[in-house]
């Protein structure tokens, strides 16, 4: 186990991120009018991000138009109000997803969240210029959509819709609670500072820094937690030196003072 190993570890998990919301891109949007739709609407787009399981891509992004069409609407109010309408829009054959009754519960709650929280226009959840993580973290917070679906959303907005976001391929590692965890407990730092985190960064992926930023704060959210971090099904148990008590309070790093 060496620093080489952990880096080699988070660059192949960070390609396999990167590889696989490629291929969802390239086979994402075939079907003009469904296309034609994403495109006019973010909430659509937020919407069929929710249909991208257990479908081919193609079926699944013509799932918001296919939905309206059925529904006469895609009034955010009306879907999260109007659950019944909902759920037999889906249900009527051929029904509009394989999971005819998770689809349409997750479809209700998101429009609750983009009234509640962004003002009915899940363009907010992106704004231009917001870093990948936030926006992941944000999307991470509707019901039905987890890493995968919250990565791949991304890809898809920075490469198919132009949204710019910052950190996509930036040269560096954003500086957060799980990041720093995981820097930590892999001994690729240790000392806790922003400039530290991004030096290291540097120095196990210098042709570029920011690709194990995305699966760094990921086996931060998910195994390496603060508490009881689940090394067992962790992406980098076999590589990682779990120096799991670097992360407690005053034991053997300095703090950022920042
Ligand atoms: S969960 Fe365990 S193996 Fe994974 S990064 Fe944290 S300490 Fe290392």
């Amino acid at each position: 186990m060496s620093e080489r190993d952990v880096a080699r570890a988070l660059r192949e998990h960070g390609e396999e991120l990167a590889s696989a919301a490629a291929a969802q891109v390239g086979d994402a949007f075939t079907w003009p009018p469904a296309d034609a739709f994403l495109k006019s609407s973010a909430n659509a787009f937020l919407l069929g991000v929710l249909f991208t399981q257990g479908l081919p891509a193609e079926r699944a992004w013509a799932g918001p138009y296919l939905l309206s069409e059925r529904l006469g609407h895609l009034d955010l109010d009306r879907l999260a109000n109007e659950p019944e309408a909902v759920r037999a829009a889906f249900a009527t054959a051929p029904a509009l997803h394989r999971f005819v009754q998770t689809l349409p519960r997750w479809v209700s709650s998101a429009a609750r969240r983009l009234l509640d929280d962004y003002e009915g226009d899940a363009a907010g959840i992106w704004p231009s210029g917001a870093h990948v993580l936030d926006v992941t973290e944000r999307l991470l917070a509707f019901d039905g959509i987890g890493q995968k679906k919250a990565a791949m959303a991304v890809e898809l907005l920075v490469r198919h819709f132009g949204v710019q976001l910052a950190g996509i391929d930036c040269g560096t590692v954003a500086y957060d609670v799980h990041v720093r965890r995981v820097f930590l407990r892999t001994g690729l730092i240790d000392k806790d500072t922003p400039d530290e985190v991004r030096r290291a960064a540097a120095r196990v992926c210098p042709e570029a820094p920011g690709l194990i930023d995305l699966p760094t704060w990921l086996i931060g959210r998910e195994t390496c937690r603060p508490k009881r971090p689940a090394c067992e099904r962790c992406r980098l148990g076999e590589v990682c030196p779990r120096h799991v008590d670097r992360d407690a309070p005053g034991v053997g790093v300095r703090r950022a003072t920042s």
